[in-house]
């Protein structure tokens, strides 16, 4: 792609009619790393003009998303820009100038046909196989039918007209695209109660906001010439077009495409189940591009300086939740432990299993170190450390029976007496106490003599590293806890 001549200015420009998925996401990654990879302009415009299915708070949700993913942006809401507003319902008096503009060069008409009438039209050209579209009926009106139409107070759209011929152009991704116009029939710029449609919204601001790049899903390969359409009728001359560049689409493992099924939920719900916004940027960068070898490990600045759209496949790209979790654990094991701590915290707190307080901090992050190594996700912190916090301790139920037989009562009451009277309460003295006991004195597998204690002391069959465990609950936790059981 060439970037010589004009300071690239990339757009991700999406229409929330709910929570920004995945697809949408690896679009805005994938526009942000080109802009910032270039030194170019990064914009973010909402496309709102569909006022029954986009709401405010769907607005606020992206911005947010963007936000957090830390996909900042030069133009677009919150921070400005010379071609602001960038909302386009702020911009529906733009949309109107052109639309009339069109209609007075003669490039687009007023078209009057029902709802009905199109269906019909629809119903026949299924009948006879041809390619379904509009039949060009209103292209031609004279005054007389005009007036006709108006006297029965029909209303009207404004609707381009596709001359015959062809559209080529080069995306970037995919090289040469041609569409025969028989396939492009007349489409509606404006709708019948004045609102404008994405075809005439998406080009008339790409033009005016002087974008250079679109990079976007495979979807909307099929608006392109109706897109070009409206450039010509602007008067925009070729060299100021600018360059599509198609993203593959997104599958699901099953090889559909990607949809709530198999793994399209919004950003949102991987928010809330502890995915880090570097390991969702790193697993979707992989998502239909890669850096020219093959590490799976990229930070968000590596991205930025080896992205390049020829390095993106044309080829559909496959969505691997396993791969996401991997990278996901990945990148928790690389966090400090204030980081770990930070993120950690909400998710404590929204479970409930700390207030807040500066002791409880403490203790979390002394605990912090010892579940790094195993998790996949933040969410899993809550119930790894809930053993430290809970007032009233109780076993699971599912694990009582498994410290009920004599056996392990016998090992819980050893260890009572060994823990009792040890002096140096740390998890290298505690794990050598209890193995010369259980494991040499005993003779015990360490599994069932473990598991015994594990139960007896975090309430459950999993928990973090046992002695690391016992040495944060402390010796008087840990000696009520084993009495207890013992005594159960
Ligand atoms: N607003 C369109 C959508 O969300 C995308 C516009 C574009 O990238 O051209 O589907």
């Amino acid at each position: 792609m060439t970037t010589a001549t004009k300071k690239v200015k990339v757009r991700f420009a999406p229409s929330p009619t709910g929570d920004l998925h995945v697809g949408n996401i690896r679009t805005a990654l994938f526009d942000w790393a080109f802009a910032r990879h270039t030194g170019g302009t990064f914009l973010f415009r909402i496309e709102d003009t569909d006022t029954t299915r986009v709401t405010p708070e769907y607005i606020q949700a992206a911005i947010d998303t963007l936000k957090w993913l830390g996909l900042d942006w030069d133009e677009g809401p919150e921070v400005g820009g010379p071609n602001g507003p960038y909302l386009q319902s702020l911009r529906l008096d733009i949309y109107a100038t052109w639309a009339q503009k069109f209609l007075d060069q003669g490039d687009a008409y007023h078209c009057y046909c029902s709802p009905e009438e199109l269906e019909a039209v629809r119903e026949a050209q299924r009948a006879a196989n041809v390619a379904p579209g509009y039949n060009g009926h209103c292209r031609d009106l004279t005054a007389d039918q005009i007036a006709a139409f108006k006297a029965q107070g029909r209303e009207a759209v404004v609707r381009m007209r596709m001359p015959d011929g062809t559209t080529t152009f080069t995306d970037a991704i995919r090289g040469e695209v041609t569409f025969d116009h028989k396939f492009v029939p007349d489409f509606v710029l404006v709708r019948a109660d004045g609102s404008p449609l994405y075809t005439l919204a998406v080009a008339v601001d790409d033009i005016l906001m002087e974008v250079t790049h679109v990079l976007r899903g495979e979807d909307l390969l099929s608006s392109t010439p109706r897109q070009i359409r409206v450039y010509q009728a602007m008067g925009v001359a070729l060299a100021d077009y600018p360059t599509f560049a198609h993203l593959p689409f997104v599958m699901g493992q099953d090889n559909a495409k990607l949809s709530k099924r198999n793994g399209e939920v919004s950003i949102a719900w991987y928010r809330e189940q502890g995915y880090l916004p570097e390991a969702i940027c790193n697993y979707l960068a992989l998502l239909g591009w890669s850096p020219g070898d093959d590490r799976e490990n990229v930070t968000m600045k590596e991205l930025t300086e080896l992205f390049t759209v020829e390095k993106v496949h044309s080829s559909p790209a496959r969505f691997d939740m396993k791969k996401l979790e991997a990278i996901n654990g990945d990148k928790i094991r690389a966090l400090t432990l204030d980081e770990f701590l930070t993120w950690s915290l909400p998710f404590l707190t929204k479970a409930g299993i700390i207030t807040g307080s500066d002791a409880e901090i403490e203790l979390v992050k002394k605990a912090l170190p010892i579940i790094q190594e195993r998790l996949v996700k933040l969410d899993e912190v809550p119930g790894l450390l809930k053993f430290l916090f809970v007032k009233e301790f109780a076993v699971d139920a599912e694990a009582l029976p498994k410290i009920s037989d004599d056996a392990s009562k016998d090992v819980l009451k050893r260890s009572l007496k060994e823990l009792e009277t040890l002096s140096t309460w740390d998890h290298a003295s505690i794990e050598a106490v209890l193995r010369a006991a259980l494991i040499e004195d005993m003779g015990l597998k360490p599994r069932i003599a473990f598991t015994a204690l594990r139960i007896a002391t975090t309430g459950s069959t999993i928990s973090p590293p046992l002695f690391e465990s016992m040495e944060l609950l402390g010796q008087q936790t840990c000696i009520a806890r084993i009495s207890a059981a013992i005594n159960s």
